[in-house]
C-alpha cells in the first residue's frame, strides 16, 4: 500500500495550476486580470506559435517592489486579500495568490516590474517552478510577465493543446472579451514575430468602439444600445438588430460586474427576449453589462470565476429580457431593400405600358373607397394611381428639373416612433400580385407582406391578450355559436389529456361523440372581441404544435403555439383584401411594438428609398 505523503510546493503549484491553466489562453486571462487590478490603461500582448511558446503581457500600471516580486511568485502570495472577509466584497478580479506562481510551475516565466517612484526595475526569471535569476533591470514603469514554453515540463497537459491557430484564437478571444469588459482600457494582440496586429482597441471609454475593435464594422453598424437602470440591477450595452443576426451565440458577451460571466439564465433571457425578432435558429450578438449588487451573486462557484450563481435568478431573467425588448422596439425599422438591375425587364415594361396606355393589371382598382380614408389617418387617393413609374415620368418631374430632388434623411437611425409615423402617414398605392400592399410615405416606396403582417397582428394581440390575463385563466372567447370540430382519435386523446393546457391556452371544448368536439370558447386576440379566430383554425394550430412537440419529446411553449396560430389564421398571399381590410389591417400593424418582422423574423415591410429608385433611373448618380 502507498505511503501518504505531503506533497512538495512544485507539485501543490503545478496542481493549482490544472485548475486554472488549460492553455495560453488561461495564461492570458491571468495575466490580463492582474495588469487590470494594477490600474493599466494600456496592456499589450504578443504571441508566438498560438501562445504556446511565448506569451507576453506588457502594462502600464503600478509596478512592484523588488520584495514584491519575489513574493508574487510565491504560492498563496497576493496583495489583493488580506483577511477572509475580502473575500466576500472583493473587487478586483484576481484574489487568490496563485496565478503567477501556477504558471510559473509549468513554463519559463519571466517577469520584469518597476514602479514608478523606485530608481531601478527588478527582473525575477524562474523556470518549472525554480528561481534561475533575480536581479535589477532598467525600465520604466509597469510590468511585463514572459511566459515561454507552456507545460514544456508536464507532457501530460502539453499533449492537450490545440493546433497554434486554434489556441491563437483562444487568446484573441480572451483579450477581445478584456476589451468589451474594459473600454476605458487599450489592449493590443500581436505577432511576436513581426508585430502584426491580431487586435487593438482604442481604450476610450466608449464601448461601441471596442465592439468595432473586437468584433468588426459589420457588427457595430447594426448594434443598438440597450439601457435599463431599475433597481437593483442595471444594464447597459448593445445588441444587434435583426439585420445584424449570426447563427449561433458565440457574440453573446455577458458582463456582471466586470466579469465575463457564462450563464443560462442570461442566455435564456436574450434568446426569450429576441426570439419574435429574429428568424428562427438566428441570434443576436450583444455586449451587455449588468450590475448587480455584490450581495445577490456569489462568484465563487468557479475556479475561473467565469460562472456565477444569483441569488435571484427570475429578477436577472426579467431585467435582461425588459431591457433587450425595449431595446428592439425602440430600435425597430423597415429593411431598406438594394433594387437589383433590371434593366431590360423595366424597359420592356414601360414600352408596354406606352403602347397600351392602360394602368396595369397588378394595381387593384377595388382599393380606395374615400369614405375610409380621413379617420384612419391614411392619405389615400380617391382616383386609382398609376404606377409611379409613368406618374413620375408625367407628373411630377415633367418638367425634367432635378432641383426638387429629395435627398434621404441624413440621419440613418430612424427612430420607431419616426418609422411607424411615416407607416400611418403614407399614401396607398394599392396592392401587388394581390400579395403586397404598396405605400408611399414621400420619400420611400413601401412594399407590405400582407400575411406577415396580419400573421405578426394576431401573434402580438393574443400574446398580449395571454400576458394581461396571465395571473387567472385566460378568459377564452365565447363563441355565439359552438363550432363543431372532426377531429382524429389521436387528436381526441390529445385534448382529454391536455385539457389544462387547451384551457389555460384560452379554449373551452368538449367531446362530441368519438370523432369530434364541440369548441365554445377560442384563445382571445383583439382586446374589443373583435374579429375572432377561426375555431377550427385556432383548435387545429394548436393540436398540431402540441402533437409535434409530444413526439419530438419536447416541451411546447405558449408563444409556439399562439404564433402558429396566428400563420394559419392569417390572411394568405393571394388572398384579395378590400381596402377596409387593408386600411384595418395597416392601422392595427401600426399599433403593435414591432410591425416590421413576422413571427418568424422575416420582414414585414420593405423600404425602397427614392434616391435609391432615382440613382437607378439615373436621375442622380
Ligand atoms: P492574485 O492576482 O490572485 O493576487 P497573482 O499570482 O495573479 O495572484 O499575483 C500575485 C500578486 O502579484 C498580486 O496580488 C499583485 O500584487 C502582484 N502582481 C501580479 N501581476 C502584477 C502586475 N501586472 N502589476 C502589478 N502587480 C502585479
Ligand atoms: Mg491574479
Amino acid at each position: 500500500m502507498a505511503t501518504i505523503r505531503k506533497l512538495d510546493i512544485h507539485t501543490i503549484n503545478s496542481i493549482a495550476a490544472g485548475e486554472v491553466i488549460e492553455r495560453p489562453a488561461s495564461v492570458a486571462r491571468e495575466l490580463i486580470d492582474n495588469s487590470l487590478d494594477a490600474g493599466a490603461s494600456v496592456i499589450r500582448l504578443s504571441i508566438e506559435s498560438g501562445g504556446i511558446k511565448k506569451l507576453s503581457c506588457e502594462d502600464d500600471g503600478a509596478g512592484m517592489s523588488a520584495v514584491d516580486a519575489l513574493l508574487a511568485l510565491d504560492s498563496h502570495a497576493t496583495s489583493k486579500l488580506v483577511t477572509t472577509d475580502d473575500l466576500f466584497t472583493l473587487q478586483t478580479l484576481g484574489f487568490r495568490g496563485e496565478a503567477l506562481p501556477s504558471i510559473a510551475s509549468v513554463s519559463r516565466l519571466e517577469l520584469r516590474t518597476r514602479r514608478r517612484e523606485d530608481d531601478e526595475g527588478t527582473r525575477v526569471v524562474v523556470e518549472g517552478g525554480d528561481k534561475v535569476f533575480e536581479g535589477p533591470h532598467g525600465m520604466t514603469g509597469g510590468t511585463v510577465v514572459i511566459c515561454r514554453d507552456l507545460f514544456f515540463n508536464t507532457p501530460a497537459r502539453y499533449k492537450f493543446l490545440k493546433s497554434d491557430a486554434s489556441e491563437r484564437g483562444a487568446v484573441a478571444e480572451i483579450v477581445g472579451r478584456a476589451a468589451l469588459t474594459r473600454p476605458d482600457v487599450s489592449f493590443r494582440l500581436e505577432h511576436d514575430s513581426d508585430s502584426k496586429e491580431i487586435l487593438y482597441s482604442p481604450g476610450n471609454n466608449d464601448l461601441l468602439s471596442a465592439i468595432y475593435a473586437v468584433f468588426g464594422s459589420e457588427t457595430a453598424k447594426f448594434m443598438i444600445p440597450v439601457t435599463s437602470a431599475d433597481a437593483p440591477i442595471k444594464i447597459s450595452g448593445y445588441i444587434t438588430t435583426p439585420d445584424g443576426a449570426r447563427h449561433n451565440r458565440s457574440r453573446q458577451v455577458f458582463i456582471v460586474n466586470g466579469r465575463v460571466i457564462h450563464s443560462p439564465v442570461l442566455r435564456a433571457a436574450a434568446d426569450e427576449a429576441s426570439k419574435t425578432w429574429f428568424m428562427k435558429k438566428q441570434f443576436p450578438q450583444l455586449v451587455l453589462n449588468l450590475t448587480i449588487p455584490g450581495n445577490l451573486v456569489d462568484i465563487n462557484v468557479h475556479p475561473q470565476k467565469s460562472e456565477m450563481r444569483f441569488w435571484d435568478e427570475r429578477a436577472v431573467f426579467r431585467s435582461v429580457y425588459h431591457a433587450i425588448r425595449a431595446a428592439l422596439e425602440a430600435g425597430g425599422k423597415i429593411n431598406e431593400t438594394e433594387l437589383t438591375s433590371v434593366e431590360s425587364h423595366a424597359t420592356n415594361a414601360i414600352k408596354d405600358d406606352h403602347k397600351s396606355g392602360v394602368v396595369p393589371e397588378q394595381i387593384n382598382e377595388t382599393v380606395v373607397p374615400k369614405s375610409t380614408t380621413a379617420q384612419l389617418g391614411f392619405a389615400v387617393d380617391t382616383q386609382i394611381q398609376p404606377p409611379s413609374i409613368l406618374r413620375e415620368q408625367t407628373n411630377e418631374y415633367g418638367n425634367g428639373e432635378r432641383g426638387e430632388l429629395v435627398s434621404p434623411p441624413a440621419d440613418e437611425k430612424v427612430t420607431n416612433r419616426a418609422e411607424i409615423t411615416s407607416l400611418t402617414g403614407a399614401r396607398l398605392i394599392g396592392t401587388l400580385f394581390d400579395t403586397y400592399i404598396l405605400l408611399d410615405d414621400g420619400s420611400s416606396l413601401i412594399l407590405i407582406d400582407q400575411h406577415a403582417a396580419h400573421e405578426r397582428i394576431l401573434y402580438e394581440e393574443l400574446l398580449l391578450r395571454h400576458q394581461e390575463n396571465a395571473s387567472e385563466r385566460p378568459a377564452g372567447q365565447v363563441l355565439l355559436v359552438p363550432v363543431r370540430v372532426s377531429l382524429s382519435e389521436s387528436e381526441m386523446t390529445i385534448l382529454d389529456e391536455d385539457r389544462d393546457y387547451f384551457q389555460h391556452l384560452g379554449f373551452e371544448y368538449e367531446p362530441f361523440g368519438r370523432r369530434e368536439a364541440v369548441v365554445r370558447a377560442v384563445p382571445m386576440g383583439r382586446a374589443d372581441g373583435g374579429s375572432t379566430l377561426d375555431p377550427t383554425v385556432a383548435l387545429r394550430a394548436a393540436l398540431d404544435t402540441v402533437a409535434t412537440a409530444r413526439t419530438t419529446g419536447q416541451t411546447v411553449d405558449d408563444t409556439e403555439i399562439y404564433h402558429m396560430m396566428a400563420c394559419k389564421a392569417a390572411v394568405k398571399a393571394h388572398d384579395t383584401l378590400s381596402s377596409d381590410e387593408i386600411i384595418i389591417l395597416l392601422t392595427r400593424l401600426t399599433s403593435l411594438t414591432n410591425p416590421y418582422h413576422c413571427p418568424h423574423g422575416r420582414p414585414v415591410a420593405l423600404r425602397f428609398t427614392r434616391t435609391e429608385l432615382e440613382k437607378h433611373f439615373g436621375r442622380i448618380v
